[in-house]
């Protein structure tokens, strides 16, 4: 079963609607207070002192800004950037061409940075710490490397986990910086951005439900939005108020806690196949048809903040929230494990 996230024709259908909401500026950039007044400061400081700025770690679950930002980093800093993503960039010479192309303080920004094979990390690790790089030249016998010094440049590596990425990686980011899921009143505001951007008729009570149940996420608010842009135009005033905004999420199956088709059959599969778990992350991933790691990093972090699911050494683990949202029957078992 494919779901929202990976859909590769959802995907397409939003990248030309992504590019034209997408904030360009901070001014326009709605939440993560904590993260846009560190680089807004580090930003300053390199500025005044015309250095590049350092290397930045941007993690968190998809959806929540991270390319955003390097965007609007590189607009700040008036440099150019240059965008590729780990599992593009499959050979140290991909990465040669990509480096020896920037110039002063632009920004190189790469997505699912812990994606790169190893091959790739280690040649840019010298790269990021001393600017320089080793090529080879020739071929055969008369091959020899040499070494390239590159412009001081900034890396922005985007992550949806600190985890994934290896200790010598992350020690070499001199900034460090995590995104959360957005509050409801930061996903109303980008809500009524997005519609004003789109001509998008949608009332406060309309955006009030959305933002509600939008996981924290402006990507998947900002897809609701659209869904909704449909359902009123087609059964409706073309207004997205409350009553829309209830039976466009409905038709999606977005429940009133936001929990997808998809978090639900987690969920339920962990209840009804594993009695609550503990289960581990391969086996689970078998048992909904879901890659583990689009389980890992799209639906758990969520689950597990709402209080619905726990990480435990052996395993993934439901809550007695869950059972009771759900209305099931906990089993003997369970009750002795949250005693
Ligand atoms: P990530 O790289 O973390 O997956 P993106 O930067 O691609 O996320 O953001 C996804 C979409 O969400 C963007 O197109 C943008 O329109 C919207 N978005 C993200 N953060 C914000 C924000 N703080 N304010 C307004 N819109 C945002």
């Amino acid at each position: 079963m494919r779901s929202e996230y990976t859909d590769p024709k959802k995907l397409l259908d939003d990248i030309d609607v992504e590019q034209s909401v997408r904030p360009s500026a901070f001014a326009e950039f709605i939440g993560q207070p904590k993260v846009v007044e560190n680089l807004k400061l580090y930003i300053k400081a390199a500025k005044e002192r015309g250095e590049a700025l350092d290397h930045v770690l941007l993690f968190g679950p998809p959806g929540l800004g991270k390319t955003t930002l390097a965007n609007i980093v590189a607009r700040e800093l008036n440099v150019n950037i240059k965008t590729s993503s780990g599992p593009v960039i499959e050979r140290a010479g991909d990465l040669a061409g990509m480096l020896t192309n920037l110039q002063h303080g632009d920004v190189f920004f790469i997505d699912e940075i812990h994606r790169l094979n190893n091959v790739v990390e280690e040649y840019l690790y010298s790269a990021m710490e001393d600017y320089n790089i080793d090529i080879v030249i020739d071929k055969g016998p008369s091959a020899r490397s040499i070494q390239l010094n590159l412009e001081h440049f900034t890396l922005i590596g985007a992550t949806t986990r600190l985890g994934h990425l290896t200790s010598p990686m992350r020690d070499r980011f001199g900034v460090v910086l995590r995104l959360d899921y957005y509050r409801e009143e930061d996903l109303f505001n980008i809500l009524k951005r997005t519609a004003k951007i789109l001509n998008i008729e949608l009332n406060d009570a309309g955006a009030a439900e959305i933002a509600k149940r939008a996981r924290g996420t402006p990507r998947i608010a900002n897809r609701i939005l659209r869904r909704a842009r449909d359902f009123a135009q087609v059964k409706a005033t073309g207004v997205i108020d409350q009553e829309v905004a209830r039976k466009s999420l409905k038709l999606l199956d977005i429940d009133e806690r936001g929990l997808d088709a998809m978090d639900r059959t987690i969920l339920l599969t962990i209840m009804q196949k594993f009695s609550g778990g503990p289960v581990g992350l391969n086996s689970l991933a078998v048992a909904v048809g879901e890659e583990s790691e689009t389980i890992e990093d799209v639906y758990e972090p969520y689950l597990i903040q709402n209080g619905f699911l726990q990480r435990t050494t052996r395993g993934r683990q439901v809550t007695q929230q869950a059972y009771k949202y759900f209305g099931l029957p906990m089993s003997k078992e369970q009750h002795s494990l949250f005693e």
